[in-house]
């Protein structure tokens, strides 16, 4: 068991703990940051949706009858989030199913499941059955010696909740109970693609960030900034100032297969440090020669749900050459949604984006990263057809020409470097997707608004790049910022 805390101390709980496993320091942040720090994330309220919907579907009893003491007391088949308390510890485990070993309540007993959000099932998983064993030992008369991960297909793993998991669960409460009690919180998790989903991430950016933390440079997860600290570079700093000779000898010996590798590596560190973008050839040439001639240009984007595999809204503007020569203002353009409504079928969706393209013939259609391509280009497939021509990734042109101060080459970092604002706060992917379900159970029409109004906005990022790019080849290479418009 975790030692006695000093009874001052507020409870431990599973969600407590949780947090801790993922991240030491948001652990911490969930005991002692600022409210005013933590920010609201779309990714922690798809995630409480998607378990709500799994737990009605695996719950048969009607709400009222599966909820509570008295459900378990009654010998329910299944009871759902049950609040737990023994000592100071709290929990609720998303799902007790009785089992047919006696207990204490009488001729059965229950043993804990968790609803994974992935495939597969996770140390912090493991940990948190063990966990929700320890808070039923008193009701049951002893901890359950099974506990089931079920996965989001309803497959369902049993994990055995004895051997050494009691013990490094208590471990784990022990080192969580001693991070608490820190007074100023643990270091940045060294895999950084944790944050993308944790509420604290703006402030842990900006810490990274005026840390210089090695994670802030693009091209650097978990495992090359541990490779690059065991080599004695300490940050973002020290890795611009290596000799490029000696870290690609380095890499070699450490195994990296591509120890070339470690060129860019610093390259991409002393652009950052120095906050200058840098042109990657000599030679200016234009990197969106297609735009020269262009009667006109398509800005495209498309919002997809991933985990439902649903490209759900591919957004267009289309920007007009003006007499004057140039395109007009993408503020004012028109823009045009298709919806992708699975009632409609995907025939239909296909021929409304056939004609929308034919009827901009020989424009561009610029588009930022890989998604669109490939997903026209399924859909084609699909519909026994060819996929359109004229699409320009706008990401492999700013790759291929320019090395830029961001610690990420996606839309948003780059975007915003430019100067870009999205009209929405904090607008991301994922609560565009929040916005999308939310809006085929509810239908109501200002969410659809949101979604257009958020697609519509990664367009005009996408023109604020295309600009700025088409701008530094006709202003040579130096990299201040080029005016907007075009
Ligand atoms: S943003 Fe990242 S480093 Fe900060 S608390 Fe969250 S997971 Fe940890």
């Amino acid at each position: 068991m975790a030692q006695q805390r000093p009874s001052s101390e507020p409870p431990l709980s599973d969600r407590l703990l949780r947090s801790w496993l993922r991240c030491r320091r948001k652990g911490w942040l969930d005991r002692h940051g600022h409210p005013a720090d933590r920010q609201w994330n779309p990714h922690r309220a798809l995630q409480l949706a998607d378990r709500e919907a799994r737990l009605q579907a695996l719950v048969s009893l009607p709400l009222d009858q599966a909820t509570g003491i008295a459900a378990l007391q009654a010998g329910a088949p299944e009871v759902r989030l049950l609040l737990l308390r023994r000592g100071s510890l709290r929990g609720r485990p998303t799902l007790l199913l009785r089992t047919n070993e006696s207990s204490l309540l009488g001729g059965f007993s229950y043993q804990p499941a968790l609803l994974q959000p992935g495939r597969h099932g996770t140390r912090e998983h493991r940990l948190t059955l063990s966990y929700w064993s320890l808070l039923l030992e008193p009701l049951l008369g002893e901890c359950p010696s099974q506990g089931l991960l079920i996965n989001p297909r309803g497959q369902r793993e049993r994990v055995r909740l004895g051997g050494n998991l009691p013990r490094q669960r208590d471990q784990a409460l022990t080192r969580l109970q001693q991070d608490l009690r820190r007074q100023e919180p643990p270091p940045l998790t060294q895999d950084r693609r944790k944050c993308a989903l944790c509420s604290w991430r703006s402030g842990c950016d900006a810490v990274a960030e005026e840390q210089g933390e090695l994670s802030q440079v693009s091209g650097i997860g978990a495992k090359r900034q541990e490779m690059l600290q065991e080599l004695g570079i300490a940050n973002r700093a020290a890795l611009a100032a290596s000799a490029p000779a000696w870290l690609v000898q380095q890499l070699e010996k450490q195994g990296e297969q591509r120890p070339e590798l470690a060129l860019e590596l610093i390259a991409q560190a002393r652009v950052q440090e120095s906050g200058r973008a840098e042109a990657l050839n000599d030679e200016p040439a234009d990197p969106l020669p297609e735009l020269q001639q262009a009667q006109g240009v398509l800005l495209y984007d498309i919002e997809s749900d991933p985990d439902a595999r649903d490209d759900f809204l591919h957004g267009f503007v289309p920007l007009r050459r003006c007499s004057n020569g140039r395109f007009e203002p993408a503020e004012t353009a028109r823009y045009l949604p298709l919806l992708a409504l699975k009632d409609h079928g995907e025939a239909r969706l296909w021929q409304r984006l056939k004609r929308l393209l034919a009827a901009h013939p020989g424009w561009p259609v610029l588009h930022y990263g890989e998604t669109e391509v490939i997903a026209l280009r399924r859909l084609a497939e699909r519909q026994g057809d060819q996929p359109p021509q004229g699409l320009i990734d706008l990401h492999r042109r700013v790759r291929q020409h320019w090395r830029l101060p961001v610690s990420s080459y996606g839309l948003k970092a780059v975007a915003s470097w430019r100067g870009f604002h999205w009209s929405q706060p904090a607008a991301e992917g994922a609560r565009c997707v929040l916005w999308w379900r939310q809006w085929r159970a509810q239908q109501q029409r200002h969410l659809l608004q949101e979604i257009f109004r958020y697609n519509r906005d990664d367009c005009l990022a996408t023109w604020a790049v295309a600009q700025w790019l088409s701008n530094s080849a006709a202003s040579g290479s130096e990299s201040s910022r080029p005016a907007m418009d075009a």
